[in-house]
């Protein structure tokens, strides 16, 4: 197999119209009747460099209608360069696959040679040759893409991955790269001399010294374009100003305006080329259009960041509510409503619990009852909210009396019970003793009513060892004593010994 060389590789044939506009500028001598007859055979393309002659970029005093004219007025050269290229950016068009898109192709290569064209005017450098070598510079990758699109498709994607310059990865996979490809098709279908050495050096920093400022601008115009087509738009622009301010004392707003231009002037450009330029804004509005969003999402952040704290405080005021809502559960789960003292439910635990644990630790239990005496009256005589007062009243003044390890609970109506821990019969009693006296003595003060209430109290105890403390037999043993004490006459204290 033979070595492959960019000699021996495949290149397309010229597209019609372009070879017979070369060959008759080959001959040296073509007149303009002559090359206007040639590209007139092609209305599309006679129409398309009208168009160009009559825009922005040429801005005539006077609208051009022929081709003749259009040859006076642009020059035969200039003229025969927009016919090349319109001719060959039609003609060499795959159909865009996954690998290839062409479309792509061509519009970046329009952006690039309409950034030649603008920084050459800026720069007030003359070149006839600079925006179809701008255009073309790459020609050498679609070149080599239609030869071989298993191996360019193998270059592009070793590219994507590795991200290094596609040069060294073209020399690898096919011995040469597509700077020779492009200079040697261009040479062979004829263009200038100019025309291809300037795209053989457009990468390269060894090009032949009177190439340098069109290489230069060749490469500047590529870089114009991947602004709009790459990434890192900004630094591009900042590389751009670095590397042509200071050579040609030009300012940066210059660039800016030279930036913005390339995007208003392609999408003319494109138009004719029949390229869709898609959605291609000046790269100011673009950076613009960056700073709304940037801000929109930083505004939208905040905004976030200020509902998150919204939820968390509510959160955390529900989370106290919750428990304070639980608190109240407990206490009401607990407590009685009235008097808050504890109610029968965990009078019933208390009890159970304190049985077994004087059984365990063989300790004394006392427990005692007491009820108002012919509290009914009171309610009578006075009213429910009095009775009501008095219930308070008389959970307060027992509160008061007994010891912080006694546990009281209104057990019903009017009725309490007193568990007395660690306390024999002999304890008990004079504590029931006692608060029968305090409350015989006490003097409530109830809507302006002195009332008086006396109580009937019933006590009994567990002393310490006996062998079984069984907490329905002390209530039971209890409740007979204080019936035992209403029975007596009330006011009074009784006690019931329990069954061993
Ligand atoms: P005794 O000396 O035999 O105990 O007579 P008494 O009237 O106290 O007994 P009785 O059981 O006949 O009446 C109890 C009364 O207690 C009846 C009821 O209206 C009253 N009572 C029960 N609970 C409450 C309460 O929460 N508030 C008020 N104000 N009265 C209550
Ligand atoms: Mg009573
Ligand atoms: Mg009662």
């Amino acid at each position: 197999m033979s070595v492959l060389t960019v000699k021996n590789f495949n290149l397309p044939t010229p597209p019609a119209i372009a070879l017979r506009i070369l060959e008759v500028i080959k001959k040296g001598d073509a007149s303009f009747i002559e090359l206007a007859r040639i590209i007139e055979v092609d209305p599309a393309l006679t129409a398309k460099i009208l168009k160009v002659a009559n825009s922005s970029f040429y801005s005539m005093p006077n609208s051009v209608h022929t081709i003749e004219k259009a040859l006076s007025v642009l020059g035969i050269n200039i003229t025969k360069n927009i016919a090349l290229s319109f001719a060959i950016a039609k003609d060499m068009r795959g159909s865009d696959d996954t690998r290839f898109d062409f479309t792509y192709f061509w519009k970046r290569a329009v952006t690039t040679a309409v950034g030649a064209e603008l920084l050459a005017s800026l720069l007030h450098y003359k070149n006839d040759e600079l925006f179809v070598s701008a255009l073309l510079q790459d020609i050498g990758v679609l070149v080599m893409y239609l030869s071989r699109p298993e191996e360019y498709s193998q270059v592009l994607d070793e590219k994507r991955v590795s991200g290094t310059s596609i040069l060294g990865i073209e020399q690898k996979v096919f011995g040469f790269d597509h700077q020779e490809a492009g200079a040697e098709l261009l040479a062979r279908w004829g263009l200038s001399e100019t025309l291809s050495t300037l795209i053989r050096y457009h990468h390269r920093s060894d090009c032949p010294e009177e190439m340098r400022t069109p290489v230069n601008l060749l490469h500047w115009s590529a870089m114009l374009a991947s602004i709009y087509y790459g990434l890192q738009s900004v630094e591009k622009v900042q590389r751009l100003k670095a590397e042509i301010c200071p050579i040609f004392r030009i300012s940066a707003e210059e660039i800016d305006t030279l930036v913005d231009s390339v995007a208003k002037k392609s999408l003319e450009l494109l138009s004719f080329f029949e390229i869709d330029p898609g959605e291609m804004k000046p790269f100011s509005l673009l950076l613009q259009d960056a700073n709304e969003e940037l801000q929109r999402i930083n505004l939208s952040y905040e905004h976030l960041v200020m509902q998150a704290k919204q939820a968390r405080a509510k959160a955390e005021e529900l989370a106290a509510e919750l428990l304070e809502a639980n608190n109240k559960l407990r206490v009401l789960a607990f407590r009685d409503g009235l008097t808050g003292l504890y109610n029968f439910r965990y009078f019933q635990e208390l009890m159970e619990r304190e049985t077994s644990r004087a059984t365990r630790y063989h300790l004394p239990l006392s427990l005692m009852f007491f009820d108002i005496d012919h509290f009914k009256e009171v309610n009578d005589t006075y009213g429910h909210p009095a009775g009501d007062e008095v219930l308070r009243c008389l959970a307060k003044l027992v509160t008061t009396t007994m010891r912080t390890s006694d546990i009281i609970a209104r057990y019903g109506g009017e009725e309490f019970a007193v568990i007395l821990p660690m306390t024999d019969m002999a304890g008990c009693r004079v504590f029931a003793e006692r608060l029968r006296r305090l409350v015989e003595d006490m003097k409530m003060v109830i809507g302006g009513i002195l009332l008086r209430i006396t109580i009937s109290l019933g006590v009994t105890t567990c002393e310490s060892g006996m062998v079984s403390m069984n907490k329905s037999q002390m209530i039971k043993a209890v409740d007979e004593a204080m019936y035992l004490a209403k029975k007596k006459g009330r006011n009074r204290v009784e006690v019931r010994e329990l069954q061993p």
